[in-house]
């Protein structure tokens, strides 16, 4: 379906818990969270219930999210019945991957198709100021990635968020696109939620043209390809000594909002038309015994129509934030 901007939205990431096993310093809280309620977590059938109908109104590519999706119980199956509704083309998962060697088999027979995987360093100890966790969890993850890349038939990718805290090694992650048939896509840090303010004291991290100019020096002849790698907002890069592109994502410099095709269903049953606006259509009502499909896909229409035109991470003047307020959640609880 088109937005009344005649955008096409086709691809919509679907958050299953906002519950996680890291703390990543850019997108929750450290110490103790409050968790959300069980029982407002949407159910397998309710999350089957709104794709089948987002389905119909031409979403096509579903991605997995959280909080991490993998503490989600019975996950695969799910994957797997999402995998059967008819219109649906894809569906992948994006993950912090501590999890996923145990669920990887009823994940492959569930016709997973690709896995995104979180990444932000290479060194234990940054691994460990990162996210909190201890950081000999960093190892296994990259032997994982390397099985992932050579041993499954799943395509992967790996997401860095571009920090301070790991600018000297992005050279050296984006590297891991050489040894590797897999894209390295370097993620502009989004100032939202517990982080609006971003965090202070911090160095100021290079912006993605700067990286970019930064990798050139690595590898002169990288280049923009026009090639459809992914579902979103990615430009790429190619080399001809890399096996995988180098991806950018410019969320907060670089707005490409106008070619924007997707939708966000938080855990609890919110449908985001655009990550930065706490702005979106309520479904928890209309998943209620009595409300019929029609009533529940006119307000997936509605929310697919009013899709605000542009975000306003960047917006120095406060001009369009006191049109809308702007999200005031973390990301694990809206759904990265
Ligand atoms: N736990 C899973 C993971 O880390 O992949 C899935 C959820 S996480 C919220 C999804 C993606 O959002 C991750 O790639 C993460 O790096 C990214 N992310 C989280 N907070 C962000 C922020 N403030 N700015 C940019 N990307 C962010
Ligand atoms: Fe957890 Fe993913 Fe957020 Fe890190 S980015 S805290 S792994 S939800």
């Amino acid at each position: 379906m088109l937005d009344a901007l005649g955008r096409e939205i086709n691809y919509l990431r679907g958050s299953v818990t906002d519950r996680c096993n890291l703390r990543c310093c850019y997108c929750m809280p450290r110490g103790a969270v409050n968790w959300l309620p069980s029982n407002t977590l949407l159910t397998d059938e309710q999350i089957l219930r709104i794709c089948r109908l987002a389905t119909g109104l031409g979403i096509s590519r579903l991605k997995i999210t959280g909080g991490e999706p993998l503490l989600r119980p019975g996950l695969p199956e799910l994957i797997g019945r999402l995998k059967q509704l008819p219109g649906v083309e894809q569906v992948t998962l994006t993950t912090n991957g501590l999890l996923l060697q145990p669920q990887l088999e009823p994940l492959l027979k569930a016709c997973l198709d690709a896995v995104n995987l979180s990444l932000d360093t290479l060194q234990p100890a940054c691994f460990s100021r990162i996210t909190g966790a201890d950081g000999a969890k960093l190892l296994p993850l990259l032997s994982l990635l390397r099985d992932l890349t050579q041993h499954t038939p799943l395509k992967v990718k790996v997401n860095t968020v571009i920090l301070g805290e790991n600018q000297s090694e992005l050279p050296q992650l984006a590297d891991l696109a050489r040894q590797l048939p897999t894209d390295v896509r370097f993620i502009e840090r989004m100032p939202l939620g517990c982080h609006r303010s971003g965090n202070p004291g911090q160095t100021v991290p290079p912006t993605p043209r700067q990286l970019l100019a930064q990798l050139r020096q690595k590898w002169p002849d990288l280049h923009a390809v026009h090639e459809v790698r992914g579902n979103g907002p990615a430009s790429y890069y190619a080399s001809k000594t890399l096996q995988g592109r180098i991806g950018l994502i410019a969320a907060v410099s670089d707005s490409f909002c106008a070619s924007c095709n997707r939708l966000r269903l938080t855990c609890t049953g919110q449908l985001k038309s655009c990550l930065c606006y706490d702005y979106g259509a309520d479904l928890r009502p209309l998943l209620q015994p009595g409300v019929t499909d029609q009533q529940l896909e006119a307000a997936l229409k509605a929310a697919i129509w009013y899709k605000p035109a542009a975000h306003c991470f960047a917006d120095a003047t406060g001009l369009v934030r006191q049109k809308f307020q702007t999200e005031i959640r973390c990301m694990n609880e809206i759904g990265g």
